[in-house]
């Protein structure tokens, strides 16, 4: 098959994952699927197949969640802490080894530029297999002093210890395929559990590609598995009763059913959910740097980023020059394929998701919105949206309360004297937001008010592996990344000896 391509030409490394067959990965097997179904999955720039995979159904998640069970309990759980060190540091340095093809085929089935998924999704993936590299020796229970009030004169030795919380389903969205493995996986390995991953039905192919380099790596049979699939996967994996836990990372709508499903073993469960990010504006920014900083930070991977800074609260005396110069850089934005490297903005991930942003777009400015930038679909060929700037919005409108999940924000000015702390929480989501002043007490002052597990200053999507992410509100419970996903994966065990 001849993939179209724009500006670059394909790996032949890519070139040859693509021609190889796809199947599941279980127990360190590549297998078909029990009931040999397949799918498709197509280049969002063209419409074109890429290729088929495997569709997993709930024998394929039984099997899975044997292989991983009987991985948990074998040979990995007689792993030292060093060894699984050395080892997640190996899988690191291979996805730095690999990341040119890595972000070839993440441009390919998820449209974004493959320059930005080189220097981002993957250098930072491969940052967040040796972070957790470093965590897997670290991991420490405490000893604890005790009095045991009704046995005077009594001597104990009590201490905790921090266990692995066993089998891990990860289930993860399309919009940074292996970035988002990259959240759950190395953090799940560090602490010693096993991990199932269902990656989104858009986006199956780094996942895939994945498990191969893991298993080059010397990872043992049924550590990792993928089950590519559609929601049903999830679902079955979500509802299993051999599934110690569920992380999710997706809508909030889906994260609410995995809730429920996971209620049936009281599996644990984090969910990292959706947003309507606010971007406050102080009279008294950088006006430069904030214009183009609030503009990538609702644009910066054409809006699909759950934490994109799509509603802009700009201080009323700076708004009309300020919503022109963010709308100018919107409507200069370069469109095109995720292979060009001149592109900008990729089409969003399926002709699904061009229909929903384009009709919030249409609902908007039926509601009596005026589009600044943008307003449409761009080109008739491939998911391309323009970019989209608009002003005139009330906050009952759908396109200021909702996720819209695409290149387009919504403008509204405010009074600093009274505040912006309301319109800024006006929101059932709390994942991030973004503060831009040049007074560090304001700046503060607003971090606090706000209602969100993540408040940049003077920048938007300014993230590290250090740094605990998640939710405030609907958009997720506990937090990834930092010290904060050693305690997703592990449970705490209290040991009280009597001597
Ligand atoms: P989604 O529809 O919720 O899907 C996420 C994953 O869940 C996919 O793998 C999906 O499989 C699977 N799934 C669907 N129905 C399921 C069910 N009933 N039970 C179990 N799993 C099920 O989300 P999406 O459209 O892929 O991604 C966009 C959303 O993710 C946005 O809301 C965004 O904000 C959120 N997101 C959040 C973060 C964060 O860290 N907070 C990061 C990225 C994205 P299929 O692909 O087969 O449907
Ligand atoms: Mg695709």
């Amino acid at each position: 098959m001849t993939i179209e391509t724009t500006g670059t030409a394909l790996l032949p490394s890519v070139r040859s994952f693509l021609e190889r067959p796809k199947q599941l990965f279980i127990g360190g097997d590549w297998v078909d699927a029990a009931g040999g179904e397949r799918f498709e999955t197509m280049d969002p720039a063209t419409g074109q197949v890429l290729t088929t995979v495997a569709r997993a159904r709930a024998a394929d998640v039984d099997r899975a969640v044997r292989a991983a069970r009987k991985a948990f309990e074998g040979e990995w759980s007689l792993w030292t802490a060093a060894q699984r060190q050395r080892l997640l540091f190996r899988i690191g340095e291979m996805i730095y080894d690999h990341a040119d093809e890595l972000a070839q085929l993440e441009a390919l089935d998820n449209g974004k530029p493959a320059t930005v998924a080189r220097a981002v999704d993957m250098v930072w993936t491969a940052e967040l297999f040796e972070y957790y590299a470093g965590w897997a020796t670290k991991i420490e229970g405490r000893t604890i002093p005790v009095s045991v009030p009704w046995a005077p004169g009594a001597q104990w030795h009590a201490y905790t210890l921090r266990e692995p919380v066993g089998v891990c389903g990860a289930i993860i969205p399309w919009n940074f395929p292996l970035l988002m493995a990259a959240f759950k996986v190395p953090a799940a390995l560090a602490c010693g559990n096993t991990v199932i991953l269902k990656p989104a039905e858009q986006t199956p192919l780094t996942a895939l590609r994945l498990a191969e380099l893991m298993a080059e790596a010397g990872l043992p049979a049924g550590v990792f598995n993928v089950l590519t699939g559609y929601g049903d996967t999830g679902a079955a994996l979500a509802a299993h009763d051999d599934v110690d836990k569920i992380a999710f990372t997706g809508s909030t709508e889906v994260g609410k059913l995995i809730v429920d499903s996971a209620k049936g073993n009281l599996k644990k469960v984090s969910l990292e959910l959706g947003g309507k990010s606010p971007q406050v504006v102080y009279a008294d920014a950088d006006l430069e740097s904030a214009i183009s900083g609030t503009a990538s930070g609702f644009l910066f991977n054409h809006g699909q980023t759950c934490t994109a800074g799509t509603r802009l609260l700009i201080e009323d005396r700076i708004f009309d020059e300020f919503t022109q110069g963010v709308a100018e850089i919107a409507r200069n934005s370069k469109i095109g394929p995720g292979l060009d490297p001149a592109t900008e903005i990729g089409p969003l991930v399926s002709d699904e998701q061009l229909k929903t942003v384009t009709g919030y777009i249409e609902q908007g400015l039926a509601d009596g919105a005026t589009a600044l930038a943008g307003g449409r679909r761009h080109g008739d060929r491939g998911f391309y949206v323009e970019p989209t700037l608009l002003v005139d919005v009330h906050s009952s409108f759908s396109v200021y309360r909702e996720e819209i999940f695409g290149p387009v924000a919504v403008a509204t000015p405010f009074n600093a004297d009274r505040g912006v702390g309301a319109a800024a929480n006006d929101t059932p989501y709390g994942l991030a937001a973004s503060v831009w002043t040049r007074d560090i007490g304001k700046a503060h002052r607003t971090a606090r008010q706000i209602k969100a597990g993540t408040v940049w200053v003077n920048c938007h999507n300014a993230f590290d592996a250090a740094l605990p992410f998640g939710g405030y509100k609907q958009s997720g419970w506990g937090r990834e990344l930092g010290a904060g996903a050693i305690d997703l994966y592990t449970q705490t065990k209290s040991i009280n000896v009597c001597l």
